[in-house]
């Protein structure tokens, strides 16, 4: 068969799609980057928030459409949407398009999806806590020829009111240490030259591996950097994390960072807000204090470190004096990169219950104040990188003369990216480049 498969979503979901294309290569059958030449369509959901389920729904019915227009036989569609709605008795009705639905615990099931023969729509969704971690002999089908994610654990035993992955992804499982290592060291044999560790909040490593252990082993994420590093030292390639937990982002790991000179001192921490009450409300377990304590630790500790954050802005109950001390936090903070989301309600979340919900006008507003105070911060914090040379990892040549990449302080997919002007670099590979400009998110330069 020949099969397309649309990923939307987190890195996590990508690695899902990634593994799905792996198996079902494995299995014999061929991939396509374009739908309308596909017998199968995949498509990998989300739906953290409400704009990413509608996105979903949207391209699955985009999708249906190669049925008639196209050589699609059978629709597919996988990942949390899917699994958010698999005890909604109206799900195949609501998109009898489909053919299949299946949960996040069924990606191993992705062959039998696509050979299924029965006429009925094909439903599985088995428990997402069971899900066991892919052994080292899984194929995965990179989607990128220079960075890969690595699921340090999966699910998640916290409890924050507006989210419902731990409904979708089940309880916390760390998996182990040498695998991800193991699964590096192919990933790097292979060409890739950055590993980002991913996972729902990968500083929350090991807590469920501690409470097994008869011995109380300590492992924790600072053990699992250790180790990659070590593992990756005679390589030129880069060790970048991503969806740290500010109540876990301790000085063990900040000081392996520290220590090791493969890895980024990038330090994703989404606090999602600033203001205790808000916080308390979030179901977060810190403080505003407690938020500014940890982002000074990390600067003392590693003074190249580089910040990225994320919020949510409109949370019920957020007053005028809420949204102006996380305004004031993010001005004080100055982030290199942050990201502003909007608070998406539902009624089988928390929150939704929360009194106070606040008027989507006045969000919307809250959401552009924050982004242009970032930019000017982000405009600010590029500028002061002209002059400078940094380690440049070549990623494309969109035209003559011009090519683009990234530096240690730009993560994939999230973050501004470094221009070159140069005329003949080879892509994949590593450059030095001395910042000439600095643009709102992007900087741009010539080999040093
Ligand atoms: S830490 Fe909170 S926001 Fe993150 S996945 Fe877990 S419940 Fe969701």
């Amino acid at each position: 068969m020949i099969i397309f498969l649309e990923s939307l979503g987190c890195s996590r979901n990508q690695v899902d799609s990634e593994i799905m294309l792996g198996r079902l290569v494995a299995a014999g059958h061929s991939l396509t980057d374009d739908p309308k030449l596909a017998q199968i369509i995949i498509v990998n959901t989300c739906t953290f928030i409400s704009t990413a389920s509608d996105e979903a729904v949207e391209i699955i019915l985009g999708m249906a459409k190669f049925k008639e227009t196209g050589k699609c036989k059978k629709l597919i569609v996988t990942g949390c949407l899917a699994q958010r709605y698999k005890d909604d008795k109206n799900l195949a009705s609501s998109l009898p398009e489909v053919d299949a639905f299946l949960g996040t615990g069924a990606c191993d099931n992705i062959v039998e999806a696509v050979e299924n023969r029965q006429s009925k729509t094909l439903t599985i969704f088995p428990d997402p806590s069971k899900r066991e971690f892919q052994n080292l002999s899984t194929p995965r089908h990179l989607t990128s020829d220079f960075f890969a994610y690595i699921k340090v654990s999966e699910g998640c035993n916290r409890k924050c009111t507006y989210c419902i992955i731990p409904q979708l992804r089940g309880f916390q499982r760390s998996r182990p240490k040498k695998d991800i290592c193991t699964e590096a060291r192919n990933l790097i044999d292979s060409g890739i030259k950055e590993i980002i560790l991913t996972a729902e909040n990968t500083t929350d490593y090991g807590q469920d591996l501690q409470d097994k252990s008869e011995s109380k082993q300590k492992t924790d994420f600072s053990h699992v950097l250790t180790s990659l590093a070590e593992t990756m030292h005679t390589d030129h390639a880069w060790i970048r994390f991503l969806y740290t937990h500010p109540k876990t982002l301790t000085q063990s790991v900040i000081q392996a960072v520290k220590n090791n000179k493969n890895i980024c001192s990038y330090y994703d921490v989404p606090i999602q807000h600033a203001s205790s009450s808000i916080l308390k409300k979030m179901g977060r377990p810190y403080t505003n204090e407690g938020l500014y304590e940890l982002f000074k630790t990390i600067r003392q500790i590693d003074t190249q470190a580089v910040l990225r954050t994320t919020i949510i802005v409109g949370f019920p109950g957020e007053s005028e004096e809420d949204f102006e001390g996380l305004m004031q936090f993010i001005k004080d903070v100055k982030f290199d990169h942050l990201g502003v989301f909007t608070y998406s309600d539902s009624d089988d979340l928390k929150s939704h219950n929360l009194k106070n919900h606040v008027p989507e006008d006045l969000v919307e507003k809250r959401h552009d104040m924050i982004m242009a105070a970032q930019a000017n911060i982000s405009q600010t914090i590029n500028e002061q990188y002209v002059g400078s040379t940094f380690e440049v990892l070549i990623e494309e040549n969109p035209e003559k003369g011009v090519y683009i990449g990234r530096t240690m302080f730009q993560a994939p997919d999230v973050d501004g990216v470094t221009f070159i002007y140069e005329n003949e670099l080879e892509i994949n590979t590593f450059v030095n480049v001395r910042i000439t400009d600095a643009f709102e998110y992007d900087i741009a330069g010539v080999i040093a």
